[in-house]
């Protein structure tokens, strides 16, 4: 799962040269992408990404940082949809963080050097990446407090609308989401019984469908409101993050 880097040439290679992309960060490149990032390319993500290379996920692609343990264990650290990115080089010096593929799909990438010149000559990207690295540093933080305080079921509920939401899908029903309980059960550092009942207690109330390796959210005000507080925290936090990094406001 940890694997290879899954290239499918081209799919979409068209977009990565108009400066129109889906992503966040290429986007705000627009025009100046094609001289910037001269490597660009799009690929089919699949699998698991190596570390040699900024990846931006196109809309309905979500990637997740995992943190592996000693035993080979992991737990989710941060989801990273068409709104981010993953910059490149690993911050750990341990090499304990991965980047696997949680919904396949379009994403481009180009040598991770390549991009940090970019964002070195390309003032309105250092602003971007620094509200973008804040955001996602106060979501893991935060996830901390969720895992250790909020039941299962909560947890779960939160999650799903949480993938839902950085796929794109957010208020589109119905979502449906290609996740495993197994896939669940090691994001979130759960033993795959537990998961399976907080997932049949869901289900039980309408919230959401299970079958086989999709998870269909039938009910997202249910869900809203199945869920931790998290989740609304979250969104609060994505919708003030320039504030956050003027030190206008830390307040959540
Ligand atoms: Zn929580």
């Amino acid at each position: 799962m940890l694997g290879g880097f899954g290239v499918g040439q081209s799919e979409a290679s068209a977009h990565a040269g108009n400066g129109v992309t889906g992503n966040r960060f290429l986007d705000l490149l627009g025009g100046a992408a094609a001289s910037l990032l001269p490597g660009l390319e799009s690929f089919r993500a699949h699998a698991g990404l190596s570390a040699g290379w900024a990846v931006f996920p196109a809309p309905g692609t979500v990637l997740a940082r995992v943190l592996v343990l000693q035993d080979g264990r992991i737990a989710q650290a941060a989801l990273i949809g068409a709104a981010g990115l993953v910059p490149g080089p690993r911050h750990d010096p341990l090499g304990r963080d991965r980047i696997q593929t949680l919904i396949p799909g379009l994403a481009f990438r180009v040598p991770a050097e390549q991009f940090a010149q970019a964002a070195a000559h390309f003032a309105p990207l250092a602003p971007a990446l620094a509200e973008y690295e804040l955001a996602q540093l106060c979501s893991a933080w935060h996830g901390l407090a969720c895992a250790a305080l909020h039941p299962v079921e909560q947890r779960l509920a939160h999650w799903l609308l949480e993938v839902a939401s950085v796929a794109g899908q957010g208020t589109q029903p119905p979502v449906e989401l290609p996740v495993t309980q197994a896939m669940l059960a090691g994001l979130l550092g759960l033993r795959r019984t537990t998961v399976t009942r907080a997932m049949m207690a869901l289900e039980q109330r309408g919230l959401i469908l299970h079958r086989r390796s999709r998870v269909r959210i039938l009910d997202r005000q249910g869900l809203l409101q199945a869920a931790c507080e998290c989740h609304d925290t979250n969104r609060q936090r994505l919708a003030a993050p320039r504030a956050m990094v003027n030190g206008n406001s830390l307040a959540t």
